[in-house]
């Protein structure tokens, strides 16, 4: 089994679960006691949401580069950033080791072919759904991502990080996500994507208006078919 490296924290909440899920998988394949060869650096997110605010991409950037050479150095024969907003800086943090990156875009975009879907709701943070690096590089898949509008924009990203990266879930906020569903599938959409990893805390992929796609779920299962032999997602062109 090739070991896994996970540079987590952004929030504790989302790779909690990405722990769990990584393991369940490897459990469910394997059998008997078998649990994934995993190293984790978990940051302290208080300092990685200071950078963001400020737009401190550069010196996060270099953190977690430098997360990854030191996973690589444990060992670490992967790299994933266990959150989709810090994939803005995907490609310094590739560029620090020589060891895949598993992307999460890559992984979502190919769930979402799989299933025949090219036009998708993002519900993710701020910074996913109005920087260029998401959207850009899901076109570069074939996939055209609406995003929602400026007042539903605000109120997911105050939902992921006043609630559920505070470890609180709300059956209003639940509502509130699934009537922008209501609308995206109004206005065309085909699909949704939980393109933050703790979105999933709130809503289940199975049970939406419209077929859902967990980006936590999707790139779990991409190191577990990478530690158990498989290759990850072909990756979008640079
Ligand atoms: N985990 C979240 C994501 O997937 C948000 C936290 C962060 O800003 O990294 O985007």
């Amino acid at each position: 089994m090739r070991k896994i490296g996970l540079i987590g924290g952004m929030s504790f909440e989302s790779t909690a679960v990405y722990y769990r899920l990584i393991n369940e998988m490897v459990r469910e394949r394997l059998g008997g006691f078998a649990s994934a060869d995993l190293l984790l650096h978990s940051l302290n997110f208080a300092e990685i949401v200071d950078m963001q605010k400020a737009g401190r991409w550069d010196l996060a950037a270099e953190h977690l580069a430098g997360s990854a050479r030191a996973l690589k150095t444990a060992g670490a024969e992967c790299v994933l950033i266990c959150t989709n907003t810090m994939h803005l800086v995907a490609p310094e943090v590739q560029a620090a080791v020589d060891v895949p990156l598993i992307h999460v875009i890559d992984e979502t975009a190919r769930a979402l072919a799989s299933k025949g879907l090219n036009h998708p709701l993002l519900l993710a943070t701020r910074y996913t759904m109005e920087h260029g690096f998401y959207s850009e590089r899901m076109k570069m898949l074939g996939v055209d991502v609406m995003v929602p509008d400026a007042d539903d924009r605000t109120d997911i990203h105050n939902i992921i990080f006043n609630e559920l990266c505070a470890g609180t879930v709300l059956d209003t906020s639940r509502t509130r996500a699934i009537a922008m569903i209501e609308k995206a599938k109004a206005e065309g959409a085909d699909s949704i994507i939980l393109g933050c990893t703790e979105i999933c805390l709130l809503l289940d992929p199975s049970g939406l208006p419209l077929p859902g796609v967990d980006s936590t779920a999707v790139h779990a299962t991409a190191a577990v078919d990478f530690a158990l032999g498989h290759s990850p997602a072909k990756q979008a062109a640079a």
